[in-house]
């Protein structure tokens, strides 16, 4: 297998940027990302960690918002409010798993279009389905960028994308259909999924399903994009493809290693958007 080393991918974003952002700061301008963190759910806090780490080598700023008590929607969406309006910010995210109760489509389309870094309102999937530059769903991003630096070309393609989630699946395949690949999205309904997996040049799997795409779904020379993050039984990181079937691919990702080591500098990328975005308000 030649791997895609999204460490790789991660490293060459990060120095691409740092140059950036001393610019942004040259001119007294700063970077401000504002995590709410509804819930202290210890996946949520992790992610908290990777993002914080990711701050402090490019030089952002990380402001965190959290609640004594789990929120209500109303509180939430005063926050994004306030958050909305403060000049000093210029990203804003709203960390899952949301308490219950919460209607996550109103939380989404509360934040400002040019803040939603994590491409999640109605206005930035509409934008990406146009093909206009938005802020992209950094985990979707993640998935182009490993491609791209790789070099491999996407035109003509037969991609599938397994998954079809408003945050990695659909936004993963508009953006490949941007790049002219010919997609193929699949889901949970979907029948004779190995038939279909095993056709595509390109499998892009994102389905929340610990190594359930094995050796039956794979076919020959394929270029394998792994989105899955989880422990198996050994306490081990690992994905939704089963890691020793990669073996035979002609290019794969791994995990870890791979789309996970990358989705926070995608963000840093909507973060420069967005900073550029508000500037030229
Ligand atoms: P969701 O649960 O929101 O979506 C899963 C999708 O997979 C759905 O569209 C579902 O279909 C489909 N699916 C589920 N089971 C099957 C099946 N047996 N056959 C075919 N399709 C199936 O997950 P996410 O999109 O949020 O995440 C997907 C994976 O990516 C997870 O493992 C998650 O941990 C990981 N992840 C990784 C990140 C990273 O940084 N690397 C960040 C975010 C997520 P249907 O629509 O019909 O229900």
């Amino acid at each position: 297998m030649n791997k895609l080393d999204g460490k790789e991918v991660a490293q060459f974003l990060k120095e691409n940027n740092i140059e950036l952002i001393k610019k942004i700061k040259e001119k007294n301008e700063e970077i401000t990302l504002a995590i709410i963190l509804p819930t202290n759910d210890p996946s949520s806090l992790s992610y908290l960690k990777g993002r914080m780490k990711m701050a402090e080598n490019v030089g952002i700023n990380i402001k965190t918002i959290t609640f004594d008590n789990t929120p209500t929607q109303e509180e939430l969406l005063i926050e994004i409010d306030k958050l909305n309006k403060d000049s000093s910010i210029t990203g804003i995210m709203v960390d899952r798993p949301f308490p219950k109760g919460i209607d996550e489509k109103i939380i989404n389309n509360a934040i400002d279009h040019k803040k939603d870094v994590d491409g999640v309102n109605t206005l930035n999937a509409g934008l990406l389905a146009q093909g206009i530059p938005c802020m992209i769903p950094p985990t979707a991003y993640a998935c182009i960028a490993i491609l791209k630096y790789y070099k491999i070309d996407l035109t003509g393609k037969n991609v599938v994308v397994v998954g079809r989630s408003a945050s990695v699946g659909r936004p993963l395949a508009q953006l490949l259909i941007n790049e002219n690949a010919t997609v193929t999205v699949c889901h949970s309904k979907t029948k004779e999924l190995d038939k279909i997996t095993s056709n595509a040049e390109i499998l892009c799997v994102a389905i929340g399903r610990k190594e359930m795409i094995d050796e039956k779904y794979l076919g020959n020379s394929q270029i394998l994009v792994d989105v899955g993050i989880h422990y198996n039984e050994l306490g081990k990181l690992c994905g939704d493809i089963k890691e020793s079937c990669k073996e035979n691919a002609l290019f794969a990702t791994p995990v870890p290693g791979g789309i996970g080591s990358i989705t926070n500098y995608m963000l840093l990328e909507n973060l420069l958007l967005a900073h550029k975005l508000q500037k030229e308000n």
